[in-house]
């Protein structure tokens, strides 16, 4: 079965088709700068690549230059649309609904709709592309696959912040948590090489990207992750605060005359490795920059370092213990020195590295980079959201069929 994930951003198509049950990935790619001068398109196929420039106008037209790269006669990996069997959309917020994948039904696009309120940088993209592939490809069947349904087995005292609860109940505001299909992709994949079922684990997984969250997992359940009611919340990212007291948000704005949509820009675009280095938003750039001596890069890999160490501190309180702590995405998976630098000091959890492995365990490489005999296994696991999902869209394709 040929499956079509899609990662709709606002102005770009992220893309890959799967050949499921195997797992194989056919062809995949990006479209970029959708609604602007000039489209770019990369797509990759049979390890060959192709990079098309045109003017794509909005999602409609952009998914049919996806279709037809997937359909060329020289690049192309398929005869006919009717070769794509199923669509899995990354879908951010499935509010409190949705705790795992659905098929794609008009009550589910409402649903969809509704939850712009509480992501609506995010939702109005994802719709777009699920819009776009209804139209396109009306007899396949399509799948949403949630930021936010891994974490929504999180027990109410995780998900609830100490403010009136009226404003719980009225406008929804909790902790939802995102990243929820790396967390499960990692969780799954670390309990297969301990060699456990998950449901015996008690796991912190660490998706350490251009966003950054944490979560607990306690028998394959997420109960606890940082980020919250948006993916602003928790740790120090690369443009993201993470934390910070909200009493800051009133004060900046009587400062430096804000309103709240200028705060929270700032909160958002301007802060984090970016915001207190000076230098990036880019956890490789700051790395540089602080080896050449600046001040405030180094400061900046400190503080980042710090927040995930605390955030590793409390989610062993909550799960009680530990059996792994899992590295993924862009950092996780590649800065050893950032890995070095959070592991620092754990050996009291029983957390140490083999600084030899860890080293060697860069470039989307898996493996085991914690000391011999040391009690917790520290694992890097490279990500692979577009896989579950497919995965997902296969299985629930499988049912309904
Ligand atoms: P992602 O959002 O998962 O693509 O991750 C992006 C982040 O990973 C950026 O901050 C990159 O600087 C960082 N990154 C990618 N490769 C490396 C590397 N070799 N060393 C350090 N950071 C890296």
């Amino acid at each position: 079965m040929n499956i079509l994930v899609l990662n709709c951003g606002s102005s770009s198509i992220k893309y890959k088709l799967f050949d499921m049950p195997d797992g194989g990935e056919l062809a995949g790619g990006l479209l970029e700068r959708i609604g602007e001068e000039t489209s770019l398109l990369s797509h990759r196929a049979g390890g060959r690549k192709v990079r098309v420039e045109g003017k794509v106008a909005d999602h409609r037209e952009g998914l049919k230059w996806v279709v037809e790269a997937l359909l060329h006669p020289e690049h192309g990996t398929i005869g006919g649309p009717s070769e794509i069997d199923a669509v899995g959309h990354r879908v951010v917020h499935g509010g409190e609904r949705f705790t795992g994948s659905v098929l794609i039904t008009p009550e589910v696009l409402d649903a969809v709709r509704e939850f712009i309120s509480l992501a609506p940088l995010h939702n109005p993209p994802n719709l777009m592309g699920i819009e776009a592939a209804r139209e396109l490809l009306p007899d396949v069947p399509q799948v949403a696959v949630f930021d936010t349904a891994f974490h929504g087995t999180m027990p109410r005292y995780a998900y609830l912040y100490a403010i009136p609860y009226e404003y719980y109940e009225n406008y929804h505001i909790r902790r939802y948590g995102f990243h929820g299909t790396s967390h499960r992709y990692v969780t799954l994949r670390a309990a297969q090489i301990l060699g456990r079922p998950s449901e015996e684990l008690k796991l912190i997984t660490c998706h350490l990207g251009n966003g950054c969250s944490m979560a607990a997992v306690k028998g394959g359940r997420s109960v606890d992750t940082s980020m919250g009611f948006t993916p602003l919340e928790g740790l120090v990212m690369g443009t993201r605060s993470g934390d910070v007291d909200p009493a800051v948000i009133p004060f900046l704005a009587r400062a430096e005359g804000m309103s709240a949509d200028e705060v929270e820009e700032v909160l958002n675009k301007r802060s984090g490795l970016l915001g207190l280095s000076g230098v990036s938003n880019d956890m490789r750039e700051v790395e540089r920059a602080s080896e050449a001596g600046d001040e405030r890069a180094k400061v900046a890999l400190e503080v980042f370092a710090y927040r995930v160490k605390k955030y590793i501190g409390a989610y062993v309180a909550v799960l009680g213990g530990l059996d792994a702590l899992v590295f993924t995405a862009g950092i996780g998976e590649n800065s050893y020195r950032m890995r070095e630098m959070i592991c620092e000091g754990l050996e009291v959890f029983g957390i140490a590295l083999d600084h030899e492995r860890n080293r060697r365990t860069v470039g989307r490489k898996e493996g085991d980079i914690s000391r011999e005999g040391s009690p917790v296994r520290v694992l890097v696991v490279p990500t692979d959201e577009e896989l579950l999902i497919a995965k997902d869209t296969f299985e629930i394709v499988r049912q309904e069929g």
